[in-house]
């Protein structure tokens, strides 16, 4: 599986692709909240152990149960806010659903059952691209975790996650520094 670094930095450029007027200094909230959409699935880590259900990368990375979370926690998030706007329903639909795309796009080290269940409730089978962009890591053992394909793993994902953040900052407002350096009254007097 990518590392929470992918998908944390990619979903902040599904957050970029939502916001109008951008200011990273304003909308730390905003991108907290996607970072937390864009990790979701791997809740199933944490369960699975618990509770027993399921395996990892089963039910939640599926493309239902971005579906259903998301519009959970968009029902949450505009209760608090005290606002209705589906656009966000969709934005978070894609952020949460881009994860299973990730874990699809990696090198799966669980080879008896690789990859995702993409089309749960539909099918049950775990679906992996024969074509892997991201590395993955062994993580059942030790010396795997602490090694150096761990570290060309996290420098591989890091600057391809991150390239395509800053392509989504740049091709969204056109400029990288104006978006860290404003504030967002500003870019809305411009
Ligand atoms: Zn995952």
């Amino acid at each position: 599986m990518p590392l929470p670094i992918a998908h944390s930095l990619i979903s902040a450029a599904v957050f970029v692709t939502y916001k109008r007027g951008l200011s990273i200094r304003d909308d730390l909230k905003g991108l907290a909240l996607f970072a937390f959409a864009g990790l979701f699935p791997d809740i199933d880590f944490i369960t699975v152990p618990f509770t027993g259900f399921g395996g990892h990368r089963g039910v939640t990375h599926s493309f239902a149960f971005a579906f259903v979370a998301a519009a959970i926690l968009y029902m949450v998030v505009s209760y608090i806010r005290r606002k209705k706007e589906s656009r966000l329903w969709l934005f978070l639909f894609i952020a949460m659903a881009v994860h299973p795309l990730c874990d699809f796009f990696t090198y799966d080290y669980l080879v008896e059952r690789g990859g995702v269940m993409l089309f749960y409730p539909f099918s049950q089978s775990y679906f992996e691209s024969p074509v892997s962009i991201f590395m993955g890591i062994e993580l059942r053992y030790l010396e795997t975790i602490l090694s150096l394909h761990t570290l060309q793993a996290v420098i591989r994902e890091a600057l391809l996650s991150g390239l395509v953040l800053v392509a989504a900052i740049y091709l969204k407002t056109g400029s990288l520094r104006r978006v860290f350096d404003a504030r967002r009254s500003d870019i809305e007097e411009s």
